[in-house]
């Protein structure tokens, strides 16, 4: 069984899939390329032998050749190279611009006009001229000329039609593009036979007697059959059954001319089969390399656009299948829809469950994808993100198929499906509207009874803001539109200067001020906070290095840490080399991580270890905002515990507020961290922390956030007192 598959792919009768066949047919094109620009050589080679040998000559006498006129005398003797060098030319462009993926208007025209005087010179001018004079002659010589003449016009007539095809349905035409070449090929063997025979036929003949010692002229034939058998790539069946007739019947002209004048002897057919067997060879094992070079490409690609891990495309894949579908039928996309899929609680499931449960539960989460949405294409797009593009109607009950889909599946697990949607617009970047989708579905993440959400217009703003954001980070870093600004740190006991935050902000030209709230979360989500985080600590390690040289009171300034930025850049190298590159005292850093990011991470432990050991005060942000707010304290001592400011919500008017805060405050500080209260407005509010013992106190009644030399210049005016105590 083995032995059969190997010689049926030996000569080439399995079946190729779609995409090697258009390796064959584009490697076919760039080949033609080479031959059609040895044949215009050839050719014109040939006119200039011809002019010189017989038309010159015969100018003043054309019936010395048996013409009526000197019109008939150019026709008959270059008429047929002049008609080749057209053909070859309009293959060489075709092929130029079939290879450079050119499609504008002047490829169109040029190959309309380079086709149809292919089809018109041989319809009109040579079977006037030329058919009816100059088809005399051997059989062989007649056979020729009414297969040149009758492949020519079908090579021109496909070039004509190749060029509609390219130019109104901007793709190309396989199957148009293989009866070209063919159709060149069959004309270039033609027109190898036609010259080797007469070559043959015609001797080299000196004083009246031939010259049987001469080379006999076959290499045009040769030439031709190389190109038709080794530069073109057919099946091997196909160039054997090729190359065998025509071998066979050129063996037949050559021996049906023989006796008198030359005959084709023993020692000369050894040869030419010998020739005839190599290139049989050649052509079997160029296939066959070429072949697997398809296969090579074809298992590349498709390892790119194929998640093996998760049996599912990508999204590379998914981009790839719109852009050529919006490109072959522009139509197939109208009432459409984008659906972006997230499973809103997947990280907990993660945690809970472990690593491996988490990837078997997202091979099942791919499995119900394609189970709900069969017909529809699917991707996805990394983690627990997956993306649809599905019929504008009917996709509700699909949703809800899915949703039960993967309850089920959950197995008892709580499961919490989004799905965003977007109806595409015509000429709509793909990757703009999965944006929406997936925009569209996050606005929905924290409604619980919420399964789908449809992105609108009203949406468009929002939407438009965060792109940019997304698109702009780059720039808005390089030209400086991001800025730190400090906002006051104090002791509790005698408001006293102690330290500053460091909180970014983003001036830009288009939206003027943004606030961290407009971007820091569109940056997590786009998982780039990492830039704006590393060009932060280098902005205010610069900063503080500059106002050390001016000899300016410093204070230390603590940094806000995203957890993403754990995962995306090496924060301690990044802050060490800051800390070394300015001459910066480690303890006037401190690193602000919020409680949010401390979720059981073994990981993000350690790295927050690593800082603690290496010098740097952790502080913990934002403490009682999350939901496993004393987990945190449990496993890692902090230096500081930045109480949220929700805790002051309606200080005045409910007491439990009180009660809580001092709770939270002697917790920590039994645990033995120091304190923070942030947001502190009012006066009775910085009072009674002080007396519950809170240590440090921020918020707008001791100042809100400014820019360095503000703040410099708050310290030199005496507005801030600094403490002498500032660790
Ligand atoms: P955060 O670290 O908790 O910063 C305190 C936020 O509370 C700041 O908002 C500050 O302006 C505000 N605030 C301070 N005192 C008062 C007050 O008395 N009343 C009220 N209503 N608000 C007060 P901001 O600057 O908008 O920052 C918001 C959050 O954005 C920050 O919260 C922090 O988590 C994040 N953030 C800011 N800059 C950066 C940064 O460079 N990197 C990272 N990763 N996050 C940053
Ligand atoms: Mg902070
Ligand atoms: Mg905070």
């Amino acid at each position: 069984m083995k032995f059969l598959s190997f010689v049926k792919n030996l000569f080439g009768f399995k079946r190729n899939s779609k995409y090697v066949k258009n390796y064959l047919n584009d490697a076919n094109i760039k080949s033609s390329i080479y031959m059609a620009f040895i044949v215009v050589l050839l050719e014109i080679w040939m006119i200039i032998r011809q002019t010189n040998k017989y038309i010159r000559p015969y100018w003043n006498n054309a019936s010395a050749l048996g013409y009526n006129s000197n019109v008939q005398l150019i026709f008959g003797m270059i008429s047929l190279y002049c008609l080749f060098i057209v053909c070859s030319v309009a293959m060489f462009m075709f092929a130029l611009f079939y290879v450079t993926k050119k499609r504008g208007r002047k490829s169109f025209i040029t190959n309309l006009v380079l086709g149809t005087i292919c089809v018109l010179w041989v319809l009109i001018l040579i079977p006037e001229v030329h058919l009816v004079n100059y088809t005399g002659g051997t059989l062989v010589n007649k056979g020729t000329t009414i297969l040149v003449y009758t492949s020519m016009p079908i090579f021109g007539a496909s070039i004509v039609g190749n060029s509609f095809y390219r130019h109104f349905k901007k793709k190309d035409n396989t199957i148009l593009s293989i009866i070209t070449i063919t159709c060149f090929a069959a004309v270039c063997l033609f027109f190898g036979i036609k010259v080797g025979y007469s070559d043959f036929a015609n001797p080299w003949v000196k004083n009246g007697a031939v010259n049987t010692q001469k080379i006999k002229m076959i290499t045009c034939f040769l030439t031709m059959v190389i190109f038709v058998a080794c530069l073109l790539i057919w099946k091997p069946y196909i160039s054997i059954i090729i190359l065998t007739t025509v071998f066979v019947l050129f063996d037949y002209f050559l021996c049906q001319y023989g006796a008198d004048k030359r005959e084709f002897i023993e020692a000369d057919r050894i040869n030419y089969y010998t020739f005839l067997i190599s290139l049989t060879m050649i052509t079997i094992s160029i296939y066959s390399q070429r072949v697997q070079e398809a296969y090579k490409d074809e298992k590349l690609i498709h390892d790119a656009e194929y998640d093996q891990r998760y049996d599912i495309h990508n999204g590379n894949y998914f981009v790839n299948q719109i852009l050529k579908l919006e490109a072959e039928h522009p139509t197939a996309l109208e009432d459409k829809m984008y659906l972006f899929i997230n499973m809103r609680n997947f990280k907990t499931i993660n945690d809970q469950k472990g690593f491996e449960y988490g990837d078997f539960f997202l091979k099942r989460l791919a499995k119900d994808v394609i189970a709900a949405f069969p017909k529809d294409l699917s991707a996805r797009l990394g983690d627990d993100h997956f993306v649809i593009l599905t019929d504008a109607s009917g996709f509700k009950d699909k949703i809800d198929i899915l949703n039960r889909l993967v309850t089920f599946s959950a197995d008892g697990l709580f499961v919490l499906l989004k799905v965003g949607g977007y109806k595409l617009k015509y000429g709509e970047n793909p990757g703009r509207a999965i944006d929406k989708a997936r925009y569209a579905c996050g606005m929905i993440k924290n409604k619980y009874e919420q399964l789908y959400c449809e992105y609108d217009d009203n949406m468009n703003d929002k939407f438009n803001k965060r792109q940019y954001i997304v698109n702009n980070i780059d720039e808005a870093i390089e030209k400086g539109y991001i800025r730190a600004y400090y906002q006051p740190v104090v002791w509790s006991e005698n408001g006293s200067l102690c330290g500053a935050e460091a909180l970014a902000r983003w001036v830009d030209p288009v939206y003027g001020f943004l606030s961290p709230r407009d971007f820091i979360p569109v940056l997590e989500e786009a998982r780039l906070i990492y830039k704006l985080d590393t060009y932060m600590i280098e902005y205010i390690c610069k900063e503080m290095r500059r106002a050390i040289d001016e000899a300016k009171t410093v204070v230390p300034v603590s940094i806000n840490f995203s957890r993403l930025d754990f995962e995306l850049m090496n924060v301690k190298e990044t802050i060490d080399s800051m800390v070394e590159k300015y001459n910066i005292d480690k303890h006037y850093i401190h690193v602000e991580v919020t409680e949010s990011a401390l979720a059981d991470d073994e990981v993000f432990h350690n790295l927050i270890h690593e800082l603690k050991d290496d010098g740097y005060d952790i502080w913990l942000d934002d403490f009682g905002s999350g939901y496993s707010s004393l987990n945190s304290l449990k496993d890692f001592s902090f230096d500081v515990v930045k109480v949220d400011m929700k805790f002051l919500t309606n200080f005045d008017k409910n007491e439990r507020t009180k009660e809580i805060l001092d709770c939270v405050i002697h917790l920590a500080n039994r645990l033995g961290m120091k304190t923070l209260t942030e947001g502190v407005e009012t006066i009775d509010e910085a009072k009674f922390l002080n007396d519950i013992g809170c240590g440090r106190l921020q918020g707008y009644l001791f100042g809100k956030p400014r820019e360095l030399k503000d703040f410099e210049e708050d310290i030199e005016n005496g507005t801030f007192k600094v403490s002498e105590k500032l660790i």
